[in-house]
């Protein structure tokens, strides 16, 4: 029953997400959640086993590359959504291409 709930919760929020950005004439952009923890952000390799919730620092065994576990999970979200991320810290990926100037 609260699954049935959290998932009608999630989807209402979707739907408004996408309801506002067209709105506004903005690109809204839904990413797959799976794997999001596991995948490296740089490189792309997927770790074999899942973080413990309590490792909040995700490190690469293939590439090396080691950053806090919900950076890394937002770069692979944004490269999920079409975006490339830049690696300077504070520096935005920019505008997603069919995004229209208000
Ligand atoms: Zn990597």
């Amino acid at each position: 029953m609260a699954r049935k709930a959290a998932d009608a919760a999630i989807g209402t929020i979707k739907s408004e997400l996408l309801s506002t950005g067209r709105k506004h004439g903005r690109g809204v952009r839904l990413v797959g959640p799976k794997h999001t923890t596991r995948d490296c952000g740089r490189c792309h390799a997927r770790t074999k086993h899942a973080l413990p919730l309590s490792e909040r620092t995700y490190t690469c065994t293939a590439c090396g590359t080691s950053m806090p576990r919900d950076r890394n999970s937002a770069h692979v979200m944004l490269v999920r959504a079409g975006f490339v991320p830049v690696g300077v810290e504070g520096v935005g990926p920019g505008r997603p291409p069919d995004a229209q100037a208000v």
